[in-house]
């Protein structure tokens, strides 16, 4: 089933070349392809091979201006918030239908300007793109306000109205998809939007926001300015209603300029150190496959990565011995090769930072049980790492390291491990592996997370809201809550003359 140990680097000294021509490197900006207002370019990089791909044009805040104003009147004047909800039922879902026709070129754009498995892209994470489009498609027509009583003679309604204009800026780990969860919701509460993605990984939204256009969506509605988060980042963060992913970090950044312009609404969706819980009674075989999912899974690039795996004391050197064989067998190498599970860390900067991590990983009292070192001579892939005898004080215990290094941690029983796991100024999600209702209820209940999964791991259906408790961040994605993020509740009040009843 798995490629052998560590195979060849050969994948990765002649890279696959992906057959997909790279049509859009401009900015999207009231419908058109424009250039940045400086004429400069910035490279985004194949993270298997450090080669460029292409040149894109670097927006500035000159261009968030330009997008900022087309958006304004996209707004203002324009069809999309005057349309019937139904309209733009229709477009979202045309759009759909098309990202589902173009999405192996698009799957493959997305792993060649990231570096993730091209067969994840293909078969996970572009049909959920495409689910996520439909799911907000179904809300456009379903939004609206309630009949509320006075204790007077008032007619009293809310109406649910759009913001306006939506800023909305995306990391590069999951640039589709996150380009879904946000430009979703906020299009099917009728709102115009100005997005920038990362710079890392500009390509797929630009391919993406062509083929919106295509399927009717208003000039202005949704503009797409790629560079970089000093520039065009904080001159979207001081504009308008701000709607960010990101480290936690930069979000203090954001919410910052955020506060400072004009007290905006903003959501923030940042970091984690999520762990995964091992209760004594479960299957160690299964245990051992799910938390090595729930850290590895898109090279542990993941915000809610399982990065800290607690096992209780049975089971502990059973699973750590199990865990270790299992990240042995992971394979790695060219991500467009078919059966290859982890392709490279997305640049320079991440790669350098995993590996400082895994460096005091070994200066620490925690063993190294595999991997620690660079796979390959080119790009920025990392072996499968997996430490134990982590300790929370150490920084792979406390660190979103954002990369494949498995930090395996023993406790004693549940009110240690809850407190344990608590212990961060993070909480954006958690797993629970048991096959005990009650501990699962417990636990579930206990820890501070906006999502536990029990019995699984990285489940993100549409519907399901997604967000973080203390510095993980505020507000939800997807589901019936991220409407919120996109709407102004207006009450009406009308006063009643004569009424037969109240
Ligand atoms: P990052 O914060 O460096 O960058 C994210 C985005 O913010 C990029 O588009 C970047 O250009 C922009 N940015 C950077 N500085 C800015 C500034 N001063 N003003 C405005 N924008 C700025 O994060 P990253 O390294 O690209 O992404 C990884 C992080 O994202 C991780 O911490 C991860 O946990 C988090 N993440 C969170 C979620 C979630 O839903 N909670 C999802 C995916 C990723």
């Amino acid at each position: 089933r798995y490629f052998s140990r560590y195979s060849t680097a050969a994948v990765i000294e002649e890279p696959i070349i992906p057959n997909v021509d790279i049509k859009h490197t401009q900015l999207l900006i009231n419908g058109k392809f424009v250039d940045s207002a400086s004429g400069k370019k910035f490279p985004t990089y194949d993270p298997r091979t450090g080669d460029v791909i292409a040149h894109v044009a670097e927006g500035d805040a000159e261009d968030i201006n330009r997008a900022v104003a087309a958006a304004r009147k996209a707004f203002d004047e324009g069809p999309w918030p005057k349309m019937t909800a139904y309209e733009r039922v229709r477009i979202i879902l045309k759009f759909a239908d098309l990202v589902e026709k173009h999405s192996e070129e698009l799957a493959a754009l997305e792993t060649w300007d990231n570096g993730k498995p091209f067969q994840q892209a293909f078969k996970s994470e572009l049909p959920l793109f495409v689910r996520l489009f439909r799911y907000y498609a179904g809300w456009a027509d379903k939004i609206h306000g309630l009949t509320v009583p006075a204790d007077g003679p008032y007619h009293v309604q809310t109406l649910h109205e759009p913001i306006g204009v939506a800023g909305q800026i995306i990391p590069w780990n999951f640039p589709l998809i996150m380009f879904a969860w946000k430009v979703g919701p906020a299009l099917a509460c009728g709102n115009t939007i100005v997005l920038k993605t990362a710079e890392q990984t500009p390509l797929t939204a630009l391919l993406v926001g062509k083929l919106f256009h295509e399927a009717g969506l208003p000039p202005g509605v949704l503009n797409i300015v790629s560079g970089f988060g000093p520039t065009a980042g904080a001159a979207l963060a001081s504009h308008m209603d701000i709607a960010f992913t990101g480290s936690t970090e930069t979000g203090q950044t954001v919410l910052e300029l955020a506060a400072k312009s004009n007290l905006k609404p903003a959501t923030l969706e940042l970091g984690g150190k999520s762990p995964f819980i091992v209760c004594g009674d479960a299957d160690v075989d299964k245990a051992v496959e799910l938390a090595h999912f729930a850290l590895f899974f898109n090279q542990g690039q993941c915000c809610c990565a399982g990065s800290r795996t607690y096992v209780h004391e049975s089971v502990y050197d059973e699973f750590v011995e199990k865990a270790t064989q299992r990240a042995k067998r992971r394979s790695v190498g060219d991500p467009f090769k078919s059966g290859i599970e982890q392709g490279p860390q997305i640049d320079t900067e991440q790669f350098e930072k995993v590996m400082r991590y895994i460096k005091s990983g070994t200066e620490s009292s925690a063993k190294l049980e595999c991997g620690g070192e660079r796979f390959g001579s080119k790009g920025f892939f990392v072996q499968p790492t997996v430490f134990s005898n982590v300790q929370e004080d150490m920084l792979i215990a406390q660190d979103e390291i954002f990369g494949p290094v498995q930090s395996i941690l023993k406790f004693r029983d549940l009110d240690d491990v809850i407190r344990r796991a608590n212990t961060t100024r993070y909480g954006l999600a958690a797993g629970v592996f048991t096959q005990n209702l009650d501990t699962a209820n417990k636990l579930s209940r206990a820890l501070k997370t906006g999502t536990v999964w029990v019995n699984c791991f990285d489940v993100f259906d549409a519907a399901i809201p997604f967000g973080g408790y203390k510095m993980s961040g505020m507000g939800r994605e997807k589901s019936v809550y991220s409407l919120n993020n996109y709407l102004q509740v207006k009450a009406v009040v009308t006063a009643l003359k004569d009424p037969a009843w109240l």
